[in-house]
């Protein structure tokens, strides 16, 4: 994505100035690029096209989802995850193809087990053995599923967005015998149809190695075990770059890594190849998407600290208290030099309540001025509280110099709307 000043000295994404968007909507809002989401969508195409593996690119939702979003999902050819009837009632709102959804999700209640068949989606992620029993009493025709394994394998990733080693809630383990146990209970079942397999190593993972050794630990185990499946499904979590040092998961690169190891697994082994899945959500939207603030007040303790304070905070931006996330800001109105670190804070009541820690800024900075927080494109918007009663802020797709609302701005009103009076 293109960021950068213009002549005037503003702030610009794909040649549209970040202060009339501020100006023109209000602060704070999430502005994305809709030309680089597209752009991520088919970077992933083109990269599994070259592999010659039959594939299939789906979105997890969870990193950000709204009607417009699923239109621009369902536009590129890609299909979707969702975890919750929530996300499937969005999906399913915006005229998704119900055959190209999968619904995942640890805890699926019986309700939505219920609403995921009568919609007809694509195949149900299995992540329990009494779920299988819950989807054989519910179905009523044969249902694809897909049983997600725990590899138990680590990825070098934070803790809290590692997910495939031994002692996780997901999935079924494969050393403990609960994968296997999985199958046999699937394969039992007239009504299920075991499609594949699925695994997700974790979040914000740079290299390819732990996908690789997934692939290659979970191929072996099919083999050993005699189970045939149509889908081996990849999981998620490409990294993106937040602040600099970080590296974007190198789409094209990367994927020939993944695939030409998978080629290589299935010729050693003797398996055949299903078709590939992959679950990209953090890449697809992340570095497209920015949040604009306005800066408030402006707190210096002598010899301590600088406290530039803007008017959202954890409720639309939670990744930095929950995940100690880092990112980097820009001033948006003027291209002064960057010649100060400060402590980037939100206006909620908590301490914690922090955008960016040292953040570079210039100490030009006032009251008035509009900040751009890069790299908020995932897990912002769909992590947003109405804590402090702060309304959730408006969205933006900005394309050829246009901005196009997509998700407005949450009311006073709203706020209260279920409240009993
Ligand atoms: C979260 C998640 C994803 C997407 O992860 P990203 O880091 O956003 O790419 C994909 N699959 C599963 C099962 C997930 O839980």
């Amino acid at each position: 994505m293109v960021i950068e000043y213009n002549n005037n000295g503003e702030l610009t994404m794909g040649g549209t100035s970040l202060k009339t968007v501020a100006q023109s909507f209000g602060t704070p809002t999430i502005v994305y690029d809709e030309t680089q989401i597209r752009t991520q969508m088919r970077r992933f195409h083109e990269a599994f096209k070259k592999s010659g593996l039959n594939y299939n690119i789906s979105y997890a939702s969870k990193a950000f989802t709204c009607l417009q979003m699923v239109k621009l999902v369902q536009e590129e050819g890609l299909e979707l995850d969702v975890v919750s009837e929530g996300e499937l009632y969005t999906t399913l709102e915006a005229g998704f193809d119900p055959q190209h959804i999968h619904f995942h999700g640890n805890n699926k209640t019986k309700h939505e087990i219920q609403y995921a068949l009568e919609s007809k989606v694509g195949y149900i992620v299995i992540d329990s053995l009494e779920e299988i029993d819950l989807i054989d009493r519910y179905a009523s025709d044969v249902v694809n599923v897909v049983i997600r394994l725990n590899p138990g394998v680590e990825a070098h990733t934070h803790e809290f967005i590692q997910t495939g080693q031994e002692d996780s809630k997901f999935g079924l383990s494969i050393k403990h015998g609960l994968a296997i146990e999985g199958v046999r209970k699937v394969k039992n079942s007239k009504r299920l149809n075991l499609k594949g397999v699925h695994f997700h190593v974790g979040s914000q993972i740079e290299g390819t190695e732990a996908m690789i050794e997934t692939a290659r630990l979970v191929i072996q185990w099919l083999k050993e075990n005699d189970i045939e499946v149509e889908l081996i499904n990849l999981g998620g979590g490409f990294s993106i770059k937040y602040v600099e040092g970080d590296v974007s998961f190198p789409i094209e690169d990367g994927i020939a890594e993944i695939t030409e190891a998978i080629i290589s697994i299935a010729k050693e082994t003797g398996f055949p190849i299903p078709e590939i899945g992959i679950e990209p959500g953090r890449s697809i939207v992340g570095e497209a998407g920015i949040t604009l603030y306005e800066v408030g007040t402006i707190k210096t303790i002598p010899n301590v600290n600088k406290y530039v304070s803007i008017d959202g905070g954890m409720s639309d931006h939670i990744r930095t208290s929950l995940y100690d996330a880092q990112y980097e800001a820009l001033l948006v109105n003027r291209n002064d030099q960057a010649d100060e670190t400060v402590t980037i804070a939100g206006k909620l009541c908590e301490s914690g309540d922090i955008i960016i820690k040292d953040a570079k800024l210039p100490s030009t900075v006032k009251r008035g001025d509009y900040l751009a927080i890069l790299s908020t494109g995932a897990y912002h918007y769909s992590m947003a509280s109405n804590y402090n009663q702060m309304q959730k802020p408006s969205v933006f797709f900005l394309k050829d110099g246009k901005a196009r609302e997509v998700i407005k701005r949450q009311s006073l009103r709203q706020l209260i709307i279920n409240d009993t009076k």
